[in-house]
């Protein structure tokens, strides 16, 4: 099915929010938490940050042996996104890599974050993140 992918990059944005924790700093991702993970502080005060869609590889690990109808090999990794204003910590991101060769992958390696369509269950559409190394050549 085609529509209007209205809203697309809005909608994708708003992904990017993360929580930090206005005890410790600790930038909980996706989502707000009543205790902190770090500090413990329960109920813990949070507020939102956006993230940039640029991060770093923090770890990766290349799945091999999935069930038949999935593709592989499917890299997923740990990716640090930093504050988009540049302050503060950056949040930690699990999310599979796509349109990345193998040899292109390590540790420091910069990726884009892209909200997507992972996969259709039949019924609707899984969504999720994934990562990939940027193409573009532009800055
Ligand atoms: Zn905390």
């Amino acid at each position: 099915m085609s529509g209007p992918r209205y809203n697309r990059t809005r909608r994708q944005d708003q992904r990017l929010v993360a929580f930090e924790c206005q005890s410790c700093d600790y930038v909980s991702f996706p989502d707000e938490k009543r205790t902190c993970k770090r500090c413990g502080d329960a109920p813990a005060t949070f507020e939102e940050v956006q993230l940039a869609e640029r991060g770093e590889i923090q770890t990766f690990v290349v799945q091999e042996y999935l069930p038949d109808d999935i593709e592989v090999p499917q890299p997923l990794a740990i990716v640090d996104l930093p504050q988009a204003d540049g302050s503060g910590e950056s949040a930690r991101v699990y999310g599979l890599l796509t349109e990345t060769e193998l040899e292109e992958l390590s540790v420091g390696t910069e990726v884009v974050a892209r909200f997507r369509e992972l996969f259709d269950d039949g019924e609707r559409p899984i969504n999720s993140f994934k990562f990939s190394v940027p193409r573009e050549v532009k800055r």
